[in-house]
């Protein structure tokens, strides 16, 4: 398989999420010096959310890819138009930076299994401490990363949204140096080996109440515990009456985006995961 030299870097596609704005607007030139036999290209993809320091202006960026086909009024969707345009005008990976507010350390997301993305998980997973892959195969291509068949997107946290701070900035740099090192390489041999990852099973909703109000919240156990393995009964959350709810689980599962700000809007407390091994 030959690897693509094209590289299209996209910050921002959450606009208050800053790391990957700062990125894109400031490390082009550095990025470029430092791998010149690549072709970098660098999207602010979600500038109007920027400016009102909100995640979006009328949609989810992130979730928009999946209704390319539909006629919608919305400035993500013309966004989203724009974006694939430039991904689909020569073959090219896509890293997305995204950063979240859960303690998830280095996390790779990888929707597409092929040899290429997983063999970059792998390198990644073995060169950084607390760098983690998740499995998020994607059907309905909504996600920014999927546009292209060589994807992913880079996710590290904690880090508050609205704010520029120097690990989540620093790690994600060095993530990109590392992805973009592998892609400058001049070897074309075939991809071979094995890569980790935590496949996402079961999304959980926090505790509410009969008004359909929030009756609860993370436990103080559970609270920062992503990729840590649960095993039959556990105490996600604790509700505002001071009791503890237990949740139980018949096989080993890992959680992730443990309390994420961005997923209070959709009721999401935090997803489950299975471990898996995956051959290439
Ligand atoms: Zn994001």
């Amino acid at each position: 398989m030959s690897k693509p030299s094209r590289v299209v870097i996209v910050g921002g596609t959450h606009g208050n999420e800053w790391t990957g704005i700062q990125i894109v607007q400031h490390y082009q030139d550095e990025l470029r010096n430092k791998f010149p036999s690549l072709k970098l290209e660098f999207i602010f993809a979600n500038p109007e959310a920027h400016k009102l320091n909100s995640r979006f202006k009328d949609e989810d960026l992130n979730r928009a890819f999946e209704h390319l086909q539909v006629s919608r009024q919305s400035y993500e969707h013309a966004r989203a138009h724009e974006i694939k345009k430039i991904i689909d005008r020569e073959p090219c990976l896509v890293l997305d930076l995204h950063t979240t507010t859960a303690s998830m350390g280095n996390t790779i997301i990888v929707s597409h299994y092929n040899p290429l993305n997983l063999s970059l998980c792998s390198k990644l997973s073995q060169e950084f401490k607390d760098c983690r892959v998740i499995g998020a195969p994607d059907p309905k291509l909504k996600y920014l990363a999927s546009q292209s068949g060589f994807g992913l997107i880079l996710e590290v946290g904690p880090v508050a949204n609205s704010v520029v701070e120097a690990v989540a900035l620093e790690s994600t740099l060095s993530l990109m140096a590392s992805i973009l090192s592998a892609m400058s390489a001049s070897s074309d041999e075939p991809l071979h080996g094995s890569v980790e990852l935590f496949e996402e099973t079961q999304d959980v909703p926090y505790p509410k109440n009969d008004k359909g109000e929030l009756n609860g919240y993370i436990h103080s156990g559970f609270q920062g515990k992503n990729f840590q393995v649960i095993e039959g009964k556990f105490v996600p959350f604790r509700t505002f009456q001071n009791q503890n709810i237990e949740m139980k689980t018949e096989e080993k599962l890992f959680p992730i985006f443990i309390n994420e700000a961005a997923y209070y809007a959709q009721n999401l407390a935090f997803t489950l995961c299975r471990k898996k091994t995956i051959t290439f």
